[in-house]
């Protein structure tokens, strides 16, 4: 199947539940995934720098880039907006790759009505506890905060089965394949290979007709 078109995939999980650092393991062993650039109004932590974990922007120009119909979704989450610019986006699909956005689960379910085709991965950690001790060792948050994460990861357990496919992410290596095999999956379902089969059909009609 040649040609074949860019998948949207999107990512959610519990903060903590080591999303960041399976997707950059998963884009840096396999070349044809392109991590989407959110915008966010948050600041940024130690080691983060605009334009490269987000785009860090000011409420009012975040307000303006929603108005503007700028972005393929939005969600406020833990007090500050983030969203998907559309434009980075289409530019990556149109080029083929399949672009990965790392985003909560009202961004997630925004994606889902307005772009059916897209694909939904929700990654968990082994467990609970284990998901505290990873935002406490994080060392970037207060316990204040750690506690709205983790009430946040309460509200959206509730809304798991929304999504296609679930990684327990025990295991990075593991989690890495699992979530590329999910992803080479979805390239063969049938419905997202319509003109490679339309193709074939075209070719048989034309070998039989001949004979
Ligand atoms: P963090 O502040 O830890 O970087 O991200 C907080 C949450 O916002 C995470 O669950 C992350 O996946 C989500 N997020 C990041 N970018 C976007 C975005 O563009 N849209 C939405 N809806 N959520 C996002």
């Amino acid at each position: 199947m040649n040609n074949r078109k860019g998948i949207l995939i999107v990512v959610s999980g519990f903060s903590g539940a080591g999303k960041g650092t399976l997707l950059k393991s998963l884009v840096s062993k396999y070349k044809n995934y392109q991590l989407s650039i959110s915008a966010t109004t948050r600041s940024p932590r130690d080691g983060e720098e605009d334009g490269r974990e987000y785009f860090f922007v000011a409420k009012e120009k975040f307000e303006e880039m929603i108005s503007k119909g700028e972005l393929m979704e939005h969600a406020q989450y833990v007090g500050n907006y983030y969203g998907t610019p559309k434009k980075y986006v289409e530019e990556q699909m149109n080029q083929g790759k399949d672009v990965i956005l790392e985003i909560e689960i009202q961004g997630a379910l925004q994606i889902k009505k307005n772009y059916p085709d897209a694909l939904l991965v929700f990654v968990m950690p082994p467990s609970i506890l284990e998901l505290k001790n990873r935002l406490i060792h994080r060392g970037s948050e207060t316990m204040d905060l750690i506690e709205s994460r983790m009430d946040r990861a309460k509200e959206e357990a509730k809304g798991i089965e929304e999504y296609d496919y679930l990684i327990v992410n025990e295991e990075l290596d593991s989690s890495v394949e699992e979530l590329h095999y999910v992803i080479e999956g979805a390239h063969h379902i049938t419905s997202r290979n319509i003109e490679w089969i339309r193709k074939m059909r075209e070719q048989l009609n034309e070998e039989v007709k001949g004979e």
